[in-house]
């Protein structure tokens, strides 16, 4: 699966994939991050990505052309979006738009959550656009990209962040990525769980949450693990980790 990062920061995204299971799945060529630095696509000396808003405002606003250059060399514009459609392509596009996605993040988004993921894992392209400053044109939104997605109810300085939070979350359901697979299975928030109610109050998402960890020592400073833990008693064991 091959990640598509735009961003004025692409050092950002590669040192991040390149450590821990991100390294590890890239040399395994299970997934391939693609870091793009938004300035290559600029035209003047300044390399500017950003100008003041239209109607006045705070602040500065990503500039829609860069972004457009930058989606179309890696191809990765929507059909149904792209100017032009022609009725061959029309007929495609149902098949290249379920290979491909491009994902502008915004705190305005769809919430990322654990299901999102799983249906993102089914794609074998994932292009992000990084804002920055006060936001980005809202033309990249109308004609440029799929989906916006939000990582969270809260209001972040860039999109890098979001969108390593997506390729992680993402990566560990490729089959390979996780030492072991079976990790995977009982997992928070895993949906191949019988789902257990969310506590009220809690998110509307059906979650089931992990049942509590252990590793040696069995007693430390008087905080013991649960006994059942220790019986050897693997019935029992499961019984106790349902809750
Ligand atoms: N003025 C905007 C916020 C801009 S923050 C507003 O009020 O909505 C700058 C950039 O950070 C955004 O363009 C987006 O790419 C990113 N960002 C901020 N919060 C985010 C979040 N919760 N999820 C995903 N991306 C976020």
């Amino acid at each position: 699966m091959k990640f598509n990062v735009i961003t004025i920061f692409p050092k950002i995204i590669s040192d991040y994939c390149d450590e821990t299971i991100l390294a590890r799945a890239q040399k395994n060529n299970l997934i391939k991050i693609n870091p793009v630095d938004l300035r290559d696509f600029t035209t003047d000396n300044h390399k500017t990505v950003d100008d003041t808003p239209y109607g006045g405002g705070a602040g500065m606003v990503m500039k829609v052309e860069p972004i457009f250059k930058a989606l179309k060399s890696l191809e990765a514009i929507p059909f149904s979006k792209a100017d032009g459609l022609s009725k061959i392509k029309k007929i495609f596009t149902g098949e290249i738009k379920k290979k491909k996605k491009t994902i502008l993040l915004s705190p305005r988004g769809k919430q990322f959550d654990e299901r999102l993921a799983e249906q993102l894992a089914k794609y074998q392209e994932l292009t992000f656009v990084c804002g920055r400053y006060e936001g980005v044109d809202q033309r990249v939104t109308d004609y440029l990209i799929d989906e916006e997605i939000s990582v969270g109810p809260y209001v972040l300085a860039g999109g890098e962040l979001g969108a390593l939070i997506i390729i992680e979350a993402v990566s560990r359901l490729i089959p390979g990525v996780l030492g072991n697979e079976e990790s995977l299975k009982e997992e928070t928030f895993g949906s191949k769980l019988s789902l257990r109610e969310a506590p009220k109050g809690d998110e509307a998402i059906p979650m089931q949450k992990e049942y509590a960890q252990y590793t040696k020592p069995d007693d430390f400073n008087g905080w013991k693990v649960p006994d059942v833990l220790l019986s050897g008693n693997h019935a029992e064991i499961r019984k106790w980790r349902k809750g």
